[in-house]
């Protein structure tokens, strides 16, 4: 016999932990959340963490400036006893070119008009002040936040699933969701390993993989996966304060509160696109010589971890969320490589338009509609 809920999130990552909470903060009984593996086993627990304002269109600048004042105030909100690490040391965005300094102009402009006042461009001497080593062949400046920084995705995640587990709501892992049906318009029939459940609402947080569940209710996505890699060193005396990212590059990279330094690089034309999440052999060659550029001083560390992840790509590198033409089922995915920091206004915004019809932010601007009317909205920066 099915179980009745009043909603139903489908992936444990830092999007359905988020919107699992909401809905249980906004009063919400017998809600569920599924997870096929653990939580945090999609891009959540793979991810670099980085969190920052600095952004390019104004839904994300809009996005983030409300979601860094939630991560400030974390683990108050979710009483949770443990830190989610986040770290306030700033954001570099290297720039090697004069097309690079004119858009982080622009993104600084439309930053301020947004009131992210602090983001600031550097002179070359000014970064080697905040970082001493970076190697600053051929920079010519960078957008900066000081407010930027990086947090914890698995502590994060768990903070969020234990403040939902203390108000009553169930997170069922190792959990696949085999189907979903429409009993009538508004009512569903959750089809999982473990069990059958009746619920009004369904919410799709589940990453790479949203394509085919959407499918199941003949809903097209265009989110594809695209494999991207990570490795971290070990633990060195603390140098690096900021995250630092360069698009020319293609590379990011932070120092962690336990030493280690955590590297990533973007690489689109050569990563596989489907859910193969092995690490290569040639990233882990490339990347190196790419890094060693960056940072001179990491040239003798030694490398004690590599994997991959899955970014949920979209024709524009931006999300999809919000309602669809299935009454009841919302979309909260396609987060490519900048979803990690979105996730606490992002399930805030979504339980507001499950529960009231209507979110405090309008994120009309990133329904799958657009995709549709040829409304697409680039990010440029993002990596
Ligand atoms: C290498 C890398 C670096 C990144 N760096 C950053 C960064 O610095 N900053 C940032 O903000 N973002 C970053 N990101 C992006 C960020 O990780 C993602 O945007 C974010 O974690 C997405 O969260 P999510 O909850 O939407 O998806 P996920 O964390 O992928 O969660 C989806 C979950 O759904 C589950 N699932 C799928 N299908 C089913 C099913 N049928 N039934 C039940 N469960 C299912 C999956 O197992 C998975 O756990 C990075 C990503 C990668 C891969």
């Amino acid at each position: 016999m099915a179980i009745t809920a009043e909603a139903v999130v489908i992936g444990g990552g830092i999007h359905g932990v988020s919107v699992l909470y909401n809905l249980a903060k906004k009063g919400l009984k017998n809600i569920f959340l599924f997870e096929k593996e653990y939580l945090t086993s999609g891009a959540t627990g793979r991810c670099a963490a980085g969190v920052r304002h600095q952004f390019g269109t104004k839904i994300n600048c809009l996005l983030m400036k409300e979601s860094m004042k939630l991560l400030e105030n974390l683990e108050e909100e979710l009483n949770f006893d443990r830190s989610i690490e986040f770290t306030r040391g700033g954001y570099l965005m290297l720039a090697y070119n004069e097309s690079q300094v004119k858009q982080f102009n622009e993104n600084i402009k439309l930053q301020h008009e947004l009131g992210i006042k602090e983001s600031v461009f550097l002179s070359p001497q000014e970064i080697k002040e905040i970082v001493p080593d970076l190697n600053l062949e051929g920079v010519i400046g960078a957008s900066y936040n000081p407010k930027d920084g990086h947090a914890n995705p698995f502590m994060v995640t768990f903070a969020y699933a234990e403040a939902a587990r203390r108000m009553g709501a169930s997170i069922i892992t190792h959990n696949r969701v085999l189907d979903i049906e429409i009993i009538r318009p508004g009512l569903f029939k959750v089809i999982t390993e473990k069990g059958v459940y009746e619920t009004p609402v369904v919410v799709n947080c589940a990453g790479a993989w949203g394509k085919e569940l959407a499918k199941k209710l003949s809903i097209d996505i265009p989110v594809y996966p695209e494999r991207h890699q990570i490795f971290v060193t070990e633990p060195i005396e603390y140098f690096l304060p900021c995250m630092v990212i360069s698009f020319l590059h293609g590379t990011y990279f932070k120092q962690s509160p336990n030493g280690t330094i955590l590297m990533g690089v973007g690489d689109p034309e050569h990563e596989v696109k489907d859910f193969n999440v092995n690490s290569s052999w040639d990233f882990l060659e490339n990347a190196v010589k790419k890094f060693v550029f960056h940072l001179p001083k990491i040239k003798n560390l030694r490398i004690v971890r590599h994997w991959a992840g899955l970014y949920d790509m979209t024709p524009d590198q931006q999300a999809i969320i919000g309602k669809t033409d299935v009454e009841g089922f919302y979309l909260d995915l396609g987060w490519s490589g900048h979803g990690f920091q979105m996730g606490p206004i992002v399930g805030l915004l979504l339980a507001e338009l499950v529960v009231e019809g209507k979110s405090h932010i309008d994120i009309d601007v990133l329904n799958l509609k657009r995709f549709e009317k040829g409304e697409l909205i680039f990010e440029p920066a993002c990596v």
